[in-house]
């Protein structure tokens, strides 16, 4: 049997390596590794995120946007 209290926490955790803070928002694991994180999760599903590592991911692909943009 599936313990529900084990499943809902890990559910609500975020994925980036090392971090246990509580998840706030799942991306494709693929774009968060491609932003530069280490995700603890399968890359081919969804990574959730905490508030802040969210944060940190906007930045990045926000960053990466914008160097295309200047490099044309
Ligand atoms: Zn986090």
């Amino acid at each position: 049997m599936v313990d529900p209290k084990h499943a809902v926490s890990k559910a609500a955790t975020c994925d980036i390596e090392g971090c246990d803070a509580e998840s706030s928002r799942s991306i494709s694991g693929k774009k968060v590794e491609k932003a530069g994180f280490e995700i603890t999760v399968d890359p081919s599903k969804n990574a959730h995120l905490c508030k802040e590592h969210y944060k940190q991911f906007k930045k990045k692909t926000k960053t990466d946007r914008e160097y295309e943009r200047l490099g044309r």
